[in-house]
């Protein structure tokens, strides 16, 4: 549908903008085939566990301390999901604007880091990474491919205690590297913010778009649905993220 659709507008702000701030969600890696759950980094959507309790609760940081194998057990699948999938052309997209403009930010919720792995240098991943993992009780770390080789819940290999992975289980706290990152930048202003592919529903997700809009700075929304934002941003593309990041980057490049 691209060809129906005028970019020029968004392709105008971009070329302008100095720093932009992409905000990404579960509808980039959608794109990546990886189902849009909610949930963990908008993880998980599908229906009741086969332990009649709610993701909400079997992905939670209580469930991670009490029962840790139940809670590695829905862990384990939204891994299972990644698996195999790669980066698709939005996430090369973004990462290839790095070139044309002076900074280029990443938001992301997605926890599945294909960010970057297409390349993309200033990510600030506000709900993790799956594949970063790390002890419960000591200074162990580890970065993994994926979970094939563990055996879950996983232990560690220098004292024997829980393993986790680095993402925001319900009720837990945002990391607070991530989060100081982000509150940096914020700081430091946009030129142009982007929300792509998310419902927007976490209130820090919204905030940049509310905050750019305060400040008369140009917002653009990818998103075949409506979100929190949609009636916020001065540019609305109701599209697939993959579809119309590569057509934004193709229009910037080809002037
Ligand atoms: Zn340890």
């Amino acid at each position: 549908m691209v060809e129906f659709m005028d970019l020029s507008p968004v392709i105008e702000c971009l070329r302008s903008a100095r720093r932009v701030l992409f905000i990404t969600g579960a509808g980039l890696s959608a794109d990546s085939g990886l189902p849009t759950y909610r949930g963990v980094g908008g993880l998980y959507d599908r229906g009741p566990t086969d332990e009649g309790v709610p993701i909400e609760v079997m992905l939670g940081g209580r469930m991670m301390r009490e029962d840790p194998a139940a809670c590695w057990k829905y862990i384990g699948q939204i891994e299972e999901a990644c698996r195999g999938a790669q980066p698709n052309a939005g996430h090369h997209a973004i990462a290839r604007l790095e070139a044309l403009l002076d900074e280029v930010w990443v938001l992301t919720q997605n926890v599945d880091g294909f960010h970057t792995r297409a390349g993309s240098s200033r990510v600030i991943e506000i709900h993790g990474d799956l594949h970063r993992l790390h002890c419960t009780a000591c200074t162990w770390k580890n970065e993994v491919q994926d979970y094939a080789e563990l055996t879950l819940p996983p232990s560690c290999p220098d004292c024997g205690a829980l393993v986790r992975p680095a993402v925001v289980l319900f009720g837990e706290m945002l990391p607070v590297a991530a989060v100081g990152m982000l509150q940096r930048e914020l700081a430091r202003g946009f030129d142009l913010v982007v929300s792509v592919g998310t419902t927007s529903a976490f209130p820090y997700i919204a905030d940049p778009v509310i905050r750019a809009r305060h400040h008369r700075v140009p917002t653009v929304e990818i998103n075949p649905g409506e979100s929190e934002v949609s009636h916020l941003v001065d540019h609305r593309i109701q599209a697939g993220a993959a579809e119309m990041l590569s057509a934004l980057l193709s229009g910037l490049e080809s002037d």
